[in-house]
């Protein structure tokens, strides 16, 4: 077996949680600025015609792997509400910001990622791949956690212009971490991006079921899409101290 050289790893529900009321309170915050914008629209059914955009748009990304914005979301369900508003309208990078601007400081690390990830700088090249539409806010959400300078290579889909399972973007990130893909690992909650992706692109995928072992509250994906659990045999670890003990056998 290969000896492991570098470490990928996926960003919610891995290493930190989102508290489950920053989703409700983003929404508000989004409306909320509409409103203030002068795009008057109603809580309730603003809520409903963004969720199912959101769906939609999130469900266009699975059949080609390109991922999608918040701005076409906002879009499509002011346009299914009367109002003929473009997604490059000012506005609505207002109402994008201001959504948001609700999970910042709801953030929660899981406990010991930062210990983890200064133990394992030394020895390995450490990157960070996350499925996220709007990059500004992710950038924000890892400074503000002290996670940004650990990582090697940060890759977010919002800037690669497709998402994971999508091979393009495990490629990359074998790319920029200078290792062969028999050399890495890639480590994940979600059974779909995070197992299956990696697979495709034939690195060992690694499956983190901290969060679903210890029921810890955390809010889903942002359209709520959540995959099926992996099938066959896939290497699963609850904590951090697995991940070392794995290591130390040489897989
Ligand atoms: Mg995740």
């Amino acid at each position: 077996m290969p000896h492991i050289q570098a470490i990928g790893f996926d960003l919610f529900n891995t290493l930190l949680t989102i508290e489950p009321s920053a989703l409700e309170d983003a929404l508000e915050r989004l409306i909320h600025s509409l409103n203030l914008s002068g795009i008057t629209v109603g809580m309730e059914s603003f809520k409903k015609a963004h969720m199912e955009a959101a769906l939609r748009f999130i469900n266009g990304t699975r059949i080609d792997g390109r991922e999608t914005h918040n701005r076409f979301w906002i879009s499509a369900a002011l346009v299914s509400q009367g109002h003929e508003i473009g997604p490059d309208d000012s506005r609505i990078a207002e109402a994008v910001d201001a959504y948001f601007s609700a999970f910042m400081g709801r953030c929660r690390l899981i406990p010991g990622t930062i210990e983890m990830l200064r133990v394992l700088k030394g020895t390995y090249r450490l990157g960070l791949l996350s499925n996220f539409t709007h990059p500004p806010a992710m950038r924000e959400i890892i400074d503000s956690l002290g996670l940004t300078p650990h990582f090697d290579v940060v890759l977010i889909s919002g800037e690669l212009g497709y998402r994971k399972p999508h091979p393009l973007v495990f490629r990359r990130l074998i790319e920029e971490l200078c290792v062969h893909r028999d050399q890495m690992l890639y480590i994940g909650d979600d059974p779909e991006p995070d197992i299956v992706g990696p697979r495709q692109a034939g690195i060992r995928p690694v499956w983190f079921t901290y969060v679903r072992d210890k029921g810890v509250p955390s809010a889903p994906g942002i359209a709520g899409v959540m995959s099926e659990d992996p099938e066959g045999d896939v290497t699963r670890i609850s904590e951090w101290s697995d991940l070392f003990s794995l290591l130390e056998k040489g897989f």
